[in-house]
């Protein structure tokens, strides 16, 4: 169906308000260069739609809990750019990956000849000081060089859906909290010889930096820093398993965020195929979500992620957290390991998730208290001082 055909029939069927409020965005981010509407050249409404689709999905998904505004609220503050295609010469040129500038020809090596990157959500600090997400699309149909870069079929819809699905499932799991409201265990968890932080601030950081960053911590809890979660993701320091390297631990991370661009994908349209990608590691998370309540896992997962970390490193399971023995298996793909024993073990712990309740508690006043609140008065507070900038 045309994106022109699906705008008209939410316009007619869906809910008006939220479409034009909806729109008011997209018209605000696009005029300030920052949000493209849709592919060069087509329909202006896909950016519309894609989010339409993504905020009401996730509030079916977590039965309300998360409002379809406060889904659009938080992508809103936390996206600084969306593009289609490519990143963008000169109005992207300060978004980073790696040192190299997006728009450079570097990254186009390494990403996308290299890497083969379909999308990318990389972090960037915007002009205000701060932290954002940039989302772009590639189209797999760019050459650079006489070569042909990487990216996504632009002209399917499943394609395009389900890979911003993804992406913005990045951006909902990423959760700022001032330090002083948080514990030490929500931010550092030690088990054996290894230190586990439950932040991916700091993934550039060198080993001294990050030994630095563990003994100030408990200064940092009683001070006035912010600390960023993205989602299950953690950084491991043992320094005789890996003398010179931090472990990142984002495999398991990945597999929530497809989990769930899954579920909105299968709520959007029922008929569209799921591709191969995080097989295994989806499979995982399922067992893990249904049996903490599938609706409170996702309300958690997006507005207050460290909670579910401190439930996962609680369980033990063959001497090791439960989040770090399912971690170092989906970061390795099983290597060695008896897969049939390995989904027992998880069934067992879920189990026992599924008994222990620890997300009983979780409602929509939490949520709004806990993290989208945060965001949306950030909104509100740039929103102001975008008024009183003079934009020409
Ligand atoms: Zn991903």
């Amino acid at each position: 169906m045309e994106i022109d055909e699906i705008y008209k029939i939410y316009c007619e069927n869906g809910d008006q308000d939220l479409i034009k409020y909806i729109e008011n965005i997209v018209n605000e981010k696009s005029m300030n260069g920052q949000w493209d509407r849709g592919i060069e050249g087509q329909s202006e409404n896909l950016t519309t739609i894609l989010l339409y689709e993504y905020a009401t999905s996730i509030e079916k998904l977590t039965n309300g809990i998360i409002t379809s505004k406060q889904v659009v609220d938080k992508l809103s503050n936390q996206m600084g750019k969306l593009r289609f295609g490519d990143f963008k010469d000169k109005n992207d040129d300060n978004v980073c990956y790696d040192k190299n500038s997006v728009t450079s020809d570097e990254y186009k090596k390494k990403c996308r000849i290299e890497k083969h990157f379909g999308a990318h959500a990389p972090q960037y600090t915007d002009e205000n000081g701060k932290t954002r997400c940039a989302i772009v699309l590639f189209d797999n149909k760019q050459e650079f060089n006489g070569m042909t870069l990487s990216g996504i079929d632009l002209s399917d819809l499943t394609d395009i859906r389900h890979t911003i699905f993804h992406e913005w499932t990045h951006v909902m799991e990423m959760q700022t909290v001032k330090a002083s409201e948080l514990s030490m265990d929500d931010i550092l968890y030690r088990d054996g010889e290894s230190v586990y932080i439950n932040t991916t601030a700091g993934v550039d950081w060198s080993m001294e930096e990050f030994e630095d960053y563990i003994s100030s911590v408990s200064d940092l809890v009683q001070g006035d820093k912010e600390i960023s979660f993205s989602g299950i993701s953690t950084i491991e320091i043992n320094k005789k398993k890996n003398p010179n390297r931090r472990i990142m631990h984002n495999q398991i991370d990945e597999g929530a965020t497809e989990f769930i661009a899954r579920k909105v994908m299968s709520i959007v349209d029922d008929t569209a195929k799921s591709p191969d990608r995080y097989k295994g590691q989806v499979k995982i998370i399922e067992k893990i979500f249904s049996s903490l309540g599938l609706d409170k896992s996702v309300a958690t997962y997006f507005s207050a992620p460290q909670k579910l970390l401190r439930i996962l490193e609680r369980k033990r399971i063959g001497g090791v957290d439960f989040l770090h023995y399912i971690s170092d298996v989906v970061n390795c793909s099983g290597k060695g390991i008896d897969l049939q024993q390995f989904f027992r073990d998880i069934d067992i712990i879920c189990g026992e998730l599924e008994s222990d309740k620890p997300l009983e508690e979780v409602t929509t006043g939490d949520v709004v208290k806990n993290a989208l609140s945060h965001d949306i008065i950030e909104r509100a507070r740039s929103s102001e001082r975008l008024a009183e900038e003079d934009y020409r």
